[in-house]
């Protein structure tokens, strides 16, 4: 069977029959969102508390190597399905639900092993599971770029539809004036997307699917992890920890204040800040 429609029955069990995917999808369905247009392009704001923890975790060292790894197969929920899947280059991974969604459809697609994140070596991974899923978006997070397992290596996937970047781009609109700075790599043939990453990997999100035959990678280049306003205190202060989602076009807010408050003054200063 493909793996595509392995996900699809795996995904529909997964939200009937685990409690807490099942609350936190139907409760996804139900989330605020507003839009904010910034310079023509569309930006959507999700309020979205469960995304608490992630939006809110500690990368320092200290606290990765004293935690729980929850990408660790032995320390998945009972509940969680998982899907075997090993790309052509030899490396093994999980494909499970994400209880904790942002997508209508999502993702987590963390390796077998408990190994660091670095995308060296797995960009022909991404092509591939983006052939192979040609539903979903494939999104990376960077170490110290939104990821809040850097230790444990994992992919993202989201539906199609959903992210205004991938709209955009499908619609063959121009990108000129998004208010990011992005490498956008197309090809209809997986093996002429090379993106050599040195060692250290420098900050970055990736974005990838294959929509008409074509592969698209966008590659968003970070000097920063998080803008000032995540570390003020009062009126200033904003808890929002962008990642590949809210560069592509989707932005999380957990807290209610913030999803309030959040201008297009606001996101425009957290993109100079972050890009
Ligand atoms: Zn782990």
């Amino acid at each position: 069977m493909q793996i595509a429609h392995q996900v699809d029955e795996m995904f529909k069990r997964q939200v009937k029959t685990w409690p807490l995917a099942a609350t936190n999808y139907t409760a996804l369905a139900q989330v605020e969102t507003k839009k904010l247009t910034i310079n023509g392009f569309d930006f959507v704001v999700q309020f979205n508390p469960a995304r608490i923890t992630s939006t809110a975790a500690q990368i320092d060292t200290q606290t990765i190597q004293e935690r729980r790894c929850f990408l660790c197969l032995h320390h998945l929920p009972p509940e969680q399905e998982v899907l075997p899947f090993t790309a052509q280059s030899g490396h093994q991974y999980s494909v499970l639900c994400n209880p904790y969604p942002i997508f209508p459809h999502h993702l987590t697609i963390p390796d077998v092993n408990h190994t660091d994140q670095r995308i060296s070596g797995r960009i022909d991974d991404m092509l591939e599971l983006a052939d192979l899923l040609p539903d979903f978006v494939l999104l990376y997070n960077g170490p110290k770029s939104g990821a809040s397992a850097p230790d444990h290596f994992h992919f993202q996937a989201g539906n199609k539809g959903f992210l205004p970047i991938q709209i955009l781009i499908d619609s063959d609109r121009s990108t000129q004036g998004y208010p990011l700075s992005f490498t956008h790599f197309q090809s209809e043939n997986p093996g002429s997307i090379t993106c050599g990453i040195q060692d250290p990997e420098p900050m970055l999100n990736l974005l990838c699917w294959k929509s008409h035959n074509k592969y698209h990678l966008i590659l968003f280049p970070r000097k920063l992890h998080r803008p000032s306003q995540y570390y003020a205190t009062g009126d200033a202060h904003i808890l929002l920890s962008p990642g590949t989602i809210d560069l592509g076009g989707v932005l999380i807010t957990p807290l209610q204040k913030d999803f309030n408050k959040l201008s297009v003054e606001d996101v425009t200063d957290i993109f100079k800040q972050i890009s």
